[in-house]
């Protein structure tokens, strides 16, 4: 343990009964408790908590003192809970296994915009900077991956009701480190979803700037060119076809210009040889609004993974920390929501495979037949719900409208319209457009377009939005699971931005979607707590009356010399090869106030 780390202190502001540092140790567990505790931290300028090893960060709104070098040296080194609960103990922790364990790393900050999220994704970028060593090369690295973020805020960030600069791509940075720990340079990748086009620019204008013959555009905004046998037919569009031709062109200049720009930084970050990694991953979080559609799927389909992902990872270490200490694993409930991604992505029958067939069926489509289709296969699914099958369940609340259904996610319950749906999910450029951005005369765009070359026309169809989504979110999953995971998860405590306010319910509702009690619950599903025999027998040797003032052994004899004498019944404590390992946090308590009464 580093000298500067006062980690009785520490473990006191854990154990603080008001205002438990880490809400593994909340008890009585309720929502109630843990809003409370994290109102009152907050109160006291305290913006982090912890979950075990996950950080709980509510954004201040204004600037703490807290980031100084003074802080960065305090951080640096330390075990993790021997220092007050910060995002830097967990860029530390994550850094230092990356470094000394060889174990690629990966942060994952989630919550919901305005939340905090890029920031704390800046924070941890900014502390591996400072603490991994000098020289440069290395700070011309630092500099270029530092640098990378303005740029990319600069084209994908805008200004919203929620956030003055809100992202409006989920991003996935990889920094890559030499075996000494030294950065490399980095990876970035970008699953950007639905911007909207925030300009409408006359056709002329348009042409002007991109050097294209204005004709050339006009008719691939208004026909359609569709090839049937040996017969090519050319199709007038209807005005709301038009404009949903002109959006989609527009959305996809946007995001490949975008791609391009991300690829662009790639190539000038990118290190020669790949050695360690640590990933930041800054992604929405749950989401549920009044009105719910396409995007609000996606997205909760997306942390519905993230979770089932946390759920799996901490079990996994869970497991392997009893294998390493050779205690007893005894599996404790809790839920797996494996079912509901299920629903959601099977490839035969989940509802983005129904939503594409329904997609790719020729003639009229409408989103009617696609509930149908949802209501008839999943009639009896418990995660799933709608107007007509609470009327074959007979359920009395009928408050879902038609058009609808309701999915029952680990974060809560959201009810989603399908209206736009089979348009969003449809969302593909006509070849027409394609072939007239390729026939420009500027460079860079007809880059973006390569399909567009007449020479290279597929007859396939390109895939939807939901199946592009499915499987970058698959590629982002299957990268996190090989990695270390590291969890931030951001909270905004107010709805105007302002400093010190905090309105419970609000915090409540992300409480709910971050599924931080679920996340309680997993990180507790064996022993919440955990010491090392040293520092524990030092902490409370004082109530046993072999082990105070001194005991000569080794630790482990000594904590269970000091345990027996307390006559704590055996479920609630197991001995493993280097760490003592307490059930539940009443136990702990106990102790605690048996030492403070002494
Ligand atoms: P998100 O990425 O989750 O949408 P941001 O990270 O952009 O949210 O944060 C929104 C705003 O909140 C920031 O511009 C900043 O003003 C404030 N903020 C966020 N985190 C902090 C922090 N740790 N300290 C001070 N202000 C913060
Ligand atoms: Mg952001």
């Amino acid at each position: 343990m580093a000298k500067n780390c006062p980690a009785m202190e520490a473990a006191a502001t854990l154990l603080d009964a008001e205002a438990v540092g880490d809400l593994v140790l909340l008890d009585p567990l309720t929502e109630e408790s843990l809003l409370r505790t994290l109102q009152e931290r907050f109160r006291r300028s305290d913006i982090y908590t912890y979950i075990g090893d996950v950080v709980i960060s509510v954004n201040p709104y204004r600037p703490l003192p807290i980031y100084t070098p003074e802080k960065v040296q305090e951080y640096h080194n330390c075990n993790f809970f021997a220092v007050k609960p910060h995002i830097y103990a967990i860029a530390d922790d994550a850094y230092r296994s990356l470094r000394d364990r060889d174990r690629d790393q990966c942060i994952l900050i989630t919550g919901e915009s305005g939340a905090g999220k890029t920031e704390a994704s800046k924070l941890v970028m900014s502390y591996v900077a400072a603490v991994c060593s000098k020289g440069e090369e290395v700070d011309k690295v630092k500099e270029q991956l530092l640098q990378s973020n303005p740029v990319l805020e600069a084209f994908g960030n805008a200004k919203t009701i929620r956030n003055d600069n809100s992202s409006r791509f989920g991003k996935y940075m990889d920094v890559e480190f030499d075996f000494k720990g030294e950065p490399l340079g980095g990876v970035i990748s970008n699953c950007e979803y639905g911007l909207t086009p925030q300009p409408r620019t006359e056709l002329h204008e348009i042409c002007e700037l991109i050097k294209l013959d204005p004709g050339t555009l006009e008719q691939a905004l208004c026909s359609r060119t569709v090839k049937a046998r040996d017969e090519t037919v050319l199709t007038a569009l209807s005005v709301s076809q038009g404009y949903y031709c002109r959006d989609a062109l527009a959305k996809n200049i946007y995001s490949r210009l975008f791609d391009w720009l991300v690829n662009r930084i790639n190539t000038s970050i990118q290190p020669g040889k790949q050695r360690k990694v640590m990933g930041v991953l800054d992604i929405y979080g749950f989401e549920i609004f009044q009105d719910n559609g396409f995007e609000q799927f996606i997205i909760n389909y997306c942390n519905e993974k993230l979770q089932q992902i946390f759920i799996l990872m901490t079990l996994k270490e869970e497991q392997e920390e009893y294998i390493r200490e050779g205690i007893q694993w005894t599996p404790v409930e809790f839920f797996d929501n494996g079912i509901i991604c299920e629903l959601i992505e099977n490839s035969k029958c989940g509802i983005l495979a129904m939503l594409d067939e329904e997609c790719l069926r020729p003639g009229v489509v409408n989103e009617d037949t696609f509930v149908t289709k949802l209501n008839q296969l999943f009639a009896t699914h418990k995660h799933y719900e709608s107007k007509e099958t609470q009327n074959a369940k007979h359920v009395t609340d009928l408050s879902l409208p038609q058009r609808c259904f309701r999915i029952h996610h680990y974060a809560g319950k959201v009810t989603y319209n399908v209206t736009g749906f089979i348009e969003k999910n449809n969302d593909l450029l006509f070849r027409d457009l394609s072939q007239a951005m390729w026939a420009a005369r500027h460079t860079l765009l007809r880059s973006l377009f390569p399909e567009g070359d007449p020479q290279k026309v597929s007859l396939k169809l390109p895939p939807t939005a939901g199946s592009q989504f499915k499987t970058s979110v698959a590629t982002l999953m299957k990268n996190l699971y090989s990695k270390n995971p590291n969890y931030i998860r951001c909270i905004k405590p107010n709805d105007t931005k302002t400093a010190m306010l905090f309105t419970p319910e609000l915090v409540l509702a992300q409480i709910r979607y971050l599924g931080l009690m679920e996340n309680v619950r997993v990180r507790r599903a064996g022993y919440a707590f955990r010491q090392l025999y040293s520092p524990f027998l030092q902490r409370y040797k004082m109530l046993g009356t072999k082990t105070w003032p001194r005991w000569a052994g080794g630790d482990r004899e000594g904590t269970e010399v000091l345990l027996s004498e307390l006559k704590f019944p055996p479920e609630e404590l197991a001995y493993g090869y280097t760490k003592i390992f307490i059930r539940s946090p009443r136990t702990l308590f106990d102790l605690e106030k048996r030492r403070q009464e002494r």
